[in-house]
């Protein structure tokens, strides 16, 4: 027997607890067992958000999110800047020009993040500039942004700061409040560590108001009126009640573990991860890197490599994306991962690289992860 262990990024891996949450028979929504449980589940979000704003819950995957921010928040017309350093972040500019926004990239190398500096040139050259979309951790490249340093821009301007914390929600530190940002967007199949199906908005007072003037139509995401159901215990429409009991388990083991232990313990596994790795010369790519996703260059096997991984070791990574596809794997070490997981997999690794006759002394990445995990 082979355990099997899924490194991809989303949907990922979910707690015993979790899953068993989601069985359960589903609850009325309008009834008061489950506002009790949706108020629990609003606290929760808004500690992980690190916001005292309301977090709208939706039904939908990260990109419905982005969506709902798009049509409520802004007007046909509107020039929007994205910061494009990825395949996510493509998804930003691609989506704003379909609701005729008049989008400016702001084009970055994959495996690079964007100079600040960049986006304060883009918001002097387009002052009219109604929005900035970053993504906060590109997970087709592995890299991290520095969304603070961008929020202290945004901030003297007009735009609005959209962040898309998918896979940094729980796994980064990301300060909704105390760095600024307008909106951040995320969803429960990442480091929430939940079934996907649930997406969440954050807001700030600016973006509420940016609610006022928009024109683009929308019906069934309305972010103001579902924010004004929350403090009923409830959403407009019937929501996954069952995925919302199972996002409370999570979010439960989250706050046991303390969020800053949470971000801490994604730190560690990320650092053993690429000490492991660099121990077997597969080098990480791109720069700097995510405590989410961790993309390295693939062995001289190439693409075989992972399907060897996948059907002899029962270890699942994801592929590269785009350009990167023949180049790269990608590793995801977001939500119900452990030390331990990340030692498994290095030992599959190393195990398929002998097997495809590359030379490897057994445990040399186990013994470069230990030497940190040990610090
Ligand atoms: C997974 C992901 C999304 C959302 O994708 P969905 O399939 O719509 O949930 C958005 N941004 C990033 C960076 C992601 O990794």
């Amino acid at each position: 027997m082979i355990k099997p262990r899924f490194f991809i990024p989303g949907p990922t891996s979910v707690p015993e607890a979790v899953a068993f949450a989601a069985a359960r028979q589903p609850l009325h929504h309008r009834g008061e067992e489950f506002a009790a449980m949706f108020l629990r589940v609003q606290s929760m979000l808004r500690d992980v958000f690190c916001t005292r704003q309301p977090v709208v819950t939706l039904a939908s995957s990260g990109t419905g999110a982005a969506e709902a921010v798009m049509t409520n928040l802004f007007s046909p017309g509107d020039r929007g800047i994205y910061i494009n350093n990825g395949r996510f972040a493509a998804r930003w500019g691609d989506m704003m020009r379909s609701f005729g926004m008049n989008a400016i990239e702001i084009p970055v190398e994959w495996g690079s993040a964007v100079d600040p500096a960049r986006v304060e040139e883009a918001l002097i050259r387009y002052p009219d500039a109604r929005c900035v979309w970053a993504v906060h951790s590109e997970t087709s490249t592995g890299v991290r942004a520095d969304i603070q340093s961008i929020a202290a821009i945004t901030q003297q301007s007009q735009a609005l700061l959209c962040v898309d914390a998918v896979t940094s929600l729980a796994a980064e530190e990301c300060r909704t409040d105390d760095w600024g940002l307008d909106v951040v967007i995320s969803a429960s199949q990442k480091a929430l560590m939940s079934p996907p199906g649930l997406s969440f908005i954050a807001m700030s007072e600016r973006a509420r108001q940016a609610a006022q003037q928009a024109r683009i139509p929308h019906y069934y995401f309305d972010l103001i009126r579902e924010q004004e159901r929350i403090e009923e215990g409830t959403t407009r429409w019937t929501p996954p009640v069952t995925l919302i009991a199972a996002l409370e388990s999570a979010l439960q083991m989250i706050t046991e573990e303390g969020l800053e232990h949470t971000w801490q313990r994604h730190t560690r596994m990320a650092l053993a991860l690429r000490s492991g790795l660099q121990a077997l010369r597969l080098m990480p790519f791109g720069s700097p890197p995510s405590n989410a996703v961790t993309v390295a260059h693939l062995p001289a096997t190439g693409r075989s490599f992972r399907t060897l991984l996948r059907k002899k070791y029962r270890v699942t990574v994801a592929s590269g994306q785009d350009d990167l596809k023949d180049k790269v794997f990608r590793i995801s070490h977001m939500g119900y991962c452990d030390e331990g997981d990340i030692l498994a997999l290095l030992s599959a690794i190393e195990r398929a690289l002998r097997d495809t006759g590359i030379t490897v002394t057994p445990g040399s990445s186990l013994y470069a992860a230990q030497e940190q995990l040990c610090t």
